[in-house]
């Protein structure tokens, strides 16, 4: 990056990410040098139109960047063939956590999640067979109905800030609050939603379950940058948080015994 500090190129995404952020709040443009890179147009040539359709000339060498959310190390607890705690529902790709990954993402793990083990799930479910189950949500006593939830909009912004590049806790339990309660979204009864509500659903249980886990962890490791804790706490090394039974836990391993076979208690 031109300006910021070249040797940071390959430096590991978030500190990328970090350097960004603090040129930018103090209102400088961050941006790409491309200079050294012959060709660039027919080596890029999706870049090199997106940018001709926003009047980005790359002829000066620079093209300007921001950044983005990329990718989440968190998900759905599966193991290396996509099975998870409810048996016959398989997790593969970015929505699974394997604990390939660990606090931050390797490049191209993607591949291996998406790729190796979607097609080692394949394999598996070909030998063993897979009963077709309906997930229709069966109805449970003491359901619920759906609380008064966020605007879209209004719930993306406020997952960036909270939740994005520095995350401070004042913001994120002033936003907690601004959520319903998991135990309340949990037992929500949700067969009569349309899809968008359904979706708004789903997206108020997936910023419910970050920023509470991101509140439990008082420490910095990873992508997870905590502006009240800036470093690494040792106690908090090997350390995953897990929302299962109704309660953020802290565990000391991914996996237990219960948690691939056939719990389907433990995950919401
Ligand atoms: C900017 C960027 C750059 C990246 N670069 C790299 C890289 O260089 N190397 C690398 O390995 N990884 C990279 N990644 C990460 C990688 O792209 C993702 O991890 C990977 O694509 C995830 O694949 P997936 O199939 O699990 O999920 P997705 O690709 O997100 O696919 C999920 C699909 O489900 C569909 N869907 C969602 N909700 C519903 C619903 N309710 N009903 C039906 N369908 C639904 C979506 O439309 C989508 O098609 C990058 C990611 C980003 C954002």
């Amino acid at each position: 990056m031109k300006g910021v500090h070249p040797q940071l190129d390959l430096a590991p995404r978030h500190i990328t990410a970090y350097t960004l952020f603090k040129k930018r709040v103090t209102g400088h443009e961050t941006y790409i040098d491309i200079s050294a890179i012959q060709q660039f147009e027919k080596k890029f040539p999706t870049i090199a139109k997106l940018c001709a359709d926003n009047g980005v000339d790359i002829q000066h060498g620079l093209i300007p960047v921001a950044p983005g959310s990329h990718f989440l190390m968190g998900g759905i607890i599966a193991d290396d063939i996509g099975r998870t705690s409810i048996p016959n529902l398989y997790a593969v790709g970015e929505v699974a956590c394997t604990g390939v990954h660990g606090a931050n993402r390797l490049a191209s793990n993607s591949l291996l999640e998406g790729i190796a083990f979607g097609q080692k799930m394949a394999h598996t479910i070909l030998q063993t067979g897979c009963k077709q189950y309906n997930f229709t949500v069966i109805h449970k006593a003491h359901q619920q109905a759906i609380p008064s939830l966020l605007a879209k909009e209004h719930l993306q912004q406020t997952m960036m800030h909270a939740l994005g590049i520095i995350r401070n806790p004042q913001d994120m339990q002033q936003f907690a609050k601004q959520l319903p309660p998991l135990q309340t979204l949990q037992h929500v009864e949700i067969s009569g939603l349309g899809q968008q509500e359904l979706e708004l659903y789903m997206m108020h249980i997936v910023a419910s379950l970050m920023v509470n886990a991101a509140l439990t962890r008082k420490e910095t490791r990873g992508a997870h940058i905590r502006s009240d804790k800036p470093n690494k706490d040792r106690l908090w090394a090997q350390r995953w948080i897990i929302f299962e039974h109704g309660q953020m836990k802290v565990r000391n391993t991914l996996y237990e015994y219960h948690q691939t076979r056939g719990n389907a208690q433990a995950i919401l």
